[in-house]
């Protein structure tokens, strides 16, 4: 499979190639040049474990660019740090499939993308004798997942920046308990934008850039997309009954990653009716889907803190979909949103965008309802990620069934799991365990000169 840059000055790359650029050089997001159609293989696929059509539906898009046996030794290797056997398990809540995408080993979706992702990037390295340095900031939620994926791989380091006592302990603790050579904690003294100033700033420093291969895990990597692709597929097959039945499906989105997966699960012929773009308060999608334009505002954190953002980075793949895969379309909607903060869409085009979205933004006080709600009835515990899209799916009718992606464990968001329902969650031994655990991290200023000589003193 080929894959093209949507900015259309990059075309061609490979599969690997696709996956080492991460962000394309011409400033786009790379995407395969054809989806693959897959309608001739439902009947098939409709008894597979999760594994098996991991396999299945990543090959489609790899085609033969690895042997088979090394995508089902990444595969299976990525899916085996995972506590509950079927992966991705779908219970019934009520109306409600909820499919659980939290039981990997950071308690988070992002764990299905980034244990693909840390093999995947191990698998080339050591095939071409390459190194690489990862560098990120997190404000906390998504940095354990990058931990995760890249611990003990051979040929790649990671440095993860965080605000020094501006992370929850549960999410410190997981991050700093692990202790693999190739894991470097560093708490900045100073805020979460202080930490992501140092990375832009040593991104933007090209020497040091290339003298250690800096490179990251940020969402909009292809590989990371075409994991989650599989888990439409998984549940669609767990809740229907005929491969002729259609689901609705309802995802807790900020980047866009998760929901643009399950757009093109459609695309490659999957039987789904409409997405649901569920936002918290931060609404520069549901804005896009209901008004037809995508206008910048700051961001107001939330309950639901790992969908607070500004601006989808994934987003533009979905724009030039719609743009009817038009680069320069895109480029000029790209342009407007660098110079006026605002992209606009014609009439047509937003109707085209509603026949297969639609979009709600929740609000806290609703997140909180939610939760309390289903706790209530069902004594079922929704984190506020997955309750903003149980709330969001109220804007599509129920006479299909009707599938809610389950974000992240309640017990990650404990705070506001005690203001929706008056006590903690349970805390599962895992996560409880990790107080008691040894530790790593080092402690900086919050100057990129300090943390350039932190880096120097590990990589040299
Ligand atoms: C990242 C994240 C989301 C949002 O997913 P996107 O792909 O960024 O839209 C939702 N819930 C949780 C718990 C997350 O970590």
């Amino acid at each position: 499979m080929r894959h093209i840059s949507t900015r259309g000055k990059i075309s061609n790359l490979s599969f690997e190639e696709a996956v080492m650029m991460g962000l394309a050089d011409d400033g786009g997001l790379l995407i395969p040049k054809e989806f693959p159609q897959i309608q001739k293989y439902l009947e098939k696929w409709r008894g597979y474990s999760f594994v098996e059509l991991s396999i299945a539906i990543i090959s489609q898009y790899i085609d033969g660019e690895l042997p088979d046996a090394d995508i089902e030794m990444i595969i299976k290797k990525s899916y085996s740090t995972f506590s509950n056997k079927e992966i991705t398990p779908i219970v019934s809540v009520g109306n409600l499939n909820v499919v659980e995408l939290f039981h990997g080993p950071t308690f988070a979706f992002k764990d299905i993308a980034l244990q693909f992702l840390g093999n995947l990037f191990e698998y080339f390295l050591q095939k071409r004798g390459h190194y690489l340095t990862i560098l990120g900031a997190t404000s906390g939620d998504t940095g354990s997942a990058a931990i995760y994926g890249l611990r003990g791989k051979k040929n790649v380091n990671l440095f993860m920046l965080h605000p020094k006592g501006r992370v929850s302990k549960v999410q410190e603790y997981q991050m700093t308990t692990v202790l693999d050579d190739n894991i470097h904690n560093v708490a900045v003294e100073g805020t979460f934008d202080d930490a992501q100033t140092i990375v832009k700033a040593l991104f933007n420093d090209l020497e040091f850039k290339q003298k250690y291969h800096l490179g990251a895990v940020n969402s909009i990597n292809w590989a990371r997309i075409l994991a989650q692709i599989v888990y439409y597929f998984y549940s669609y097959f767990r809740v229907t009954s005929s491969n002729a039945e259609l689901v609705n499906f309802s995802v807790p989105t900020g980047n866009f990653g998760d929901i643009l997966a399950g757009y093109y699960a459609k695309k490659m012929g999957l039987p789904i009716e409409k997405l649901v773009v569920a936002t918290n308060q931060n609404d520069i999608l549901d804005r896009f889907f209901n008004q037809g334009e995508y206008v910048k505002k700051t961001v107001i954190p939330s309950l639901s803190p790992s969908m607070d953002i500004q601006i989808s980075s994934n987003f533009e793949r979905y724009l030039y979909d719609l743009g009817g895969k038009n680069s320069i379309q895109l480029n000029a909607w790209m342009k407007s949103f660098h110079e006026t903060g605002r992209i606009k869409i014609d009439e047509n085009l937003l109707k085209q965008a509603q026949s297969e979205i639609v979009s709600k933004s929740v609000t806290e006080e609703e997140t909180l309802e939610t939760i309390q709600e289903y706790y209530e009835k069902f004594n079922y515990l929704l984190d506020p990620h997955t309750a903003v899209g149980v709330k969001a799916s109220c804007e599509i009718s129920n006479e299909i069934p009707l599938i809610c992606l389950a974000t992240a464990h309640p017990a990650k968001f404990s705070t506001a799991i005690n203001k929706a329902i008056g006590t903690d969650p349970d805390i599962p031994s895992t996560l409880q365990s990790l107080e008691s655990q040894k530790t790593r991290c080092e402690t900086v200023a919050a100057n990129k000169e300090d943390v350039r000589n932190l880096m120097n003193k590990h990589l040299n």
